[in-house]
């Protein structure tokens, strides 16, 4: 299949799935792309589309990019999901540990240029593991954030050349949540102490009543994505 004719699909089948259900999104795509793979960040929309996986096509490879700059709790909900589910997350490293990078480029580098530093921690790694895949599953959701707010439920990604599926697309912060009470999944602990957004320790903060949910992130920067999703 060429470019035109992904993009074509990728068109025809958002059209066609847009009422579908999020498991049903997660069905297609896995039968039609067995090279597939799930990015799960650990955060709430991630541990929902891990627990459907599980019962759909628990072999699905899951990966995380492994920032080296987590806080503690969202290793620890790693864990504890590759416990429940015994499934083991594929881990999607840096190039440069956190010591060549501050040597390289100076101490903090998330204060003096946060792009940089994740395009190093973030961008780089996810560029060379989606080279494995023909499509990738995504947890983004369009009340997230104005720049989330087109996302289909089926995309041909051009920046990293494969299929896209983003089964919560439709979905809103209460769905998500109904299906992590009603299914008993597992959760970063974070969420209940006001972060709903996690990211890097040193890039997240604590969101207070009446702020935007993604107000913690990347706090006082312009910066509001990490460049992953266009
Ligand atoms: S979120 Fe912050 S610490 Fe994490 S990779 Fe991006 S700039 Fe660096």
């Amino acid at each position: 299949m060429n470019l035109f004719e992904k993009e074509a699909l990728a068109k025809l089948k958002a059209e066609q799935l847009e009422q579908a259900s999020a498991e049903e999104v997660l069905q297609y795509a896995v039968e039609t792309f067995p090279k597939i793979t799930l990015a799960c960040s650990f955060g709430a929309e991630d541990v929902v589309l891990v627990d459907m996986l599980q019962k759909i096509s628990p072999k699905t490879d899951i990966f995380y990019l492994d920032t080296d700059f987590h806080f503690k709790e969202t290793y620890e909900t790693r864990d504890r999901l590759a416990d429940r589910y015994g499934l083991k997350f594929v881990r999607a490293a840096p190039e440069l540990t956190p010591e060549e990078q501050a040597e390289k480029f100076g101490p903090e580098l998330w204060k003096s240029n946060a792009n940089e530093c994740c395009n190093i921690r973030k961008v780089g790694p996810l560029t060379t593991i989606l080279t494995k895949y023909d499509a990738w599953i995504t947890g983004i959701r369009r009340d997230q954030a104005p720049t989330r707010a087109n996302a289909k439920k089926v995309e041909y990604d051009a920046k990293f050349g494969l299929m896209k599926f983003n089964p919560l697309a439709s979905w809103t912060n209460e769905d998500v949540w109904a299906y992590i009470r009603t299914n008993d999944v597992i959760y970063n602990p974070l969420h209940d102490r006001n972060y709903p957004s996690i990211g890097c320790e040193y890039c997240t903060r604590q969101v207070m009543p009446g702020e935007d949910p993604r107000a913690g992130r990347w706090s006082g920067q312009e910066k509001t994505e990490c460049g992953l999703h266009k």
